[in-house]
C-alpha cells in the first residue's frame, strides 16, 4: 500500500516536473520566435527629482505580448531568455529603440534627459555588448550622457576582471552606471567602492512599510546616507504615497521612481510627464 502511494506521488512529481518544463520549452521557443517581431515594446517611467518635482529622466521597460501565451510579465521572461541566451538579440533591439526614443525627447527640449537601460549579466557578459550599445548610440544620435546603464549583483559576483574593463570603458565613454535593486541578494558594500557607480537604486521592497517599521526606516536613511557620502546619487523605487515621498526629501534622498507619479507608460504618453511638475 505504501509503495503503491509512493509510486503514484513520484509519477505525480514526474508529471509535474514534466509540466514545468514543457511550459519552459514553450516560451523558450516562443521567445525565441518573437524576436523581431512587434510583440516587444518599451514603457517608460518617469524618474523625478525629490527637491524639484521635476522630471530628470525615465527608465525604460520591456513588454512583451504574446498571441499564445498573452502578456508575459517581465520578472518572468527576463530569466527565461537569460538563460537560453535569446535576452541578447532582445536586449540589442531594447538599446536601439530606447536610445531612439530618447533621442526625439532630448530633441524636444528636455537635454538633459536620463535614460535608464536595465541590462542583464547574460547580457553584459556578450562579447558584442559594447559594441551593441556604441551601435544604439550612434545609429540614434543620442549622447553617451543620457545613456544610464541598470545593472544587479548578478553581474558583479562572477568576478571576471573583464567586468571591471568593461564597466571602465562605458564610464569612460561618458555612459552612466547605476546599481539596480540595491539591499536584496548578495549586496556586498565593497561593490560601491570597486565598481564606478554613479547611481544607487534601493530596492522597491525597501518602501513597503519603510514609514511604520523602524527598523527598515533606518536601513532606508542609512543607506541614502552612504551613497551620498559616497558621492552616488540615490533613486528610492516603487515610491506609492505622498508620505513616503515627504520622508525622502527629509532624509535627502535625490530620486524617486514610482506609482505615485506615473505607471510605465507607452513612449508616444511620455511627453507630457517630462514637463510637469510632480508636487
Ligand atoms: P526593475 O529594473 O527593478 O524595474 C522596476 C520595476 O518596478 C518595474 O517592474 C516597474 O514597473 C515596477 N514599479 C515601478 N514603480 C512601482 C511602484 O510604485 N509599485 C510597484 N509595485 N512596482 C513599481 P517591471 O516593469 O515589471 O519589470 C520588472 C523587472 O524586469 C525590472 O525590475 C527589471 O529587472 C526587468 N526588466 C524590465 N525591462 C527589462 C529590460 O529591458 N531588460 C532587462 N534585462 N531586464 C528588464
Ligand atoms: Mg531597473
Ligand atoms: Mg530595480
Ligand atoms: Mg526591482
Amino acid at each position: 500500500q505504501a509503495k503503491l502511494a509512493g509510486r503514484n506521488r513520484f509519477c505525480f512529481f514526474t508529471s509535474r516536473m514534466n509540466e514545468e518544463a514543457e511550459a519552459r520549452l514553450r516560451m523558450e521557443g516562443e521567445l525565441r520566435r518573437a524576436v523581431g517581431t512587434d510583440q516587444f515594446h518599451l514603457v517608460y517611467q518617469p524618474l523625478v527629482a525629490v527637491a524639484t518635482g521635476r522630471a530628470v529622466g525615465v527608465e525604460a521597460l520591456l513588454r512583451w505580448s504574446n498571441p499564445e501565451l498573452g502578456n508575459v510579465p517581465p520578472d518572468r521572461f527576463i530569466p527565461q531568455a537569460e538563460t537560453c541566451g535569446v535576452i541578447v538579440a532582445i536586449g540589442r533591439m531594447v538599446l536601439e529603440t530606447a536610445c531612439r526614443d530618447a533621442r526625439r525627447w532630448v530633441e524636444d527640449g528636455h537635454a538633459d534627459l536620463r535614460l535608464c537601460i536595465n541590462v542583464s549579466p547574460r547580457q553584459f557578459q556578450d562579447a558584442g555588448f559594447l559594441g551593441d550599445v556604441r551601435a544604439a548610440l550612434a545609429g540614434s544620435g543620442l549622447s553617451p550622457a543620457n545613456l544610464e546603464l541598470e545593472i544587479t549583483e548578478g553581474l558583479l559576483l562572477t568576478e571576471r576582471g573583464d567586468v571591471d574593463t568593461l564597466l571602465r570603458t562605458l564610464t569612460d565613454m561618458g555612459v552612466k552606471l547605476s546599481i539596480d535593486d540595491f539591499g536584496t541578494g548578495y549586496s556586498s558594500l565593497s561593490y560601491l567602492e570597486r565598481f564606478p557607480f554613479d547611481t544607487l537604486k534601493i530596492d522597491r521592497s525597501f518602501m513597503i512599510g519603510m514609514l511604520e517599521r523602524q527598523e527598515r526606516k533606518v536601513l532606508v536613511e542609512t543607506i541614502v546616507a552612504m551613497a551620498s557620502g559616497l558621492g552616488l546619487e540615490v533613486i528610492a523605487e516603487g515610491v506609492e504615497t505622498a508620505e513616503q515621498m515627504a520622508h525622502l526629501a527629509a532624509i535627502n534622498c535625490d530620486i524617486a521612481q514610482g506609482y505615485l507619479f506615473s505607471r510605465p507608460v507607452p513612449a508616444g504618453d511620455i511627453s507630457p510627464l517630462l514637463d510637469r511638475v510632480f508636487r
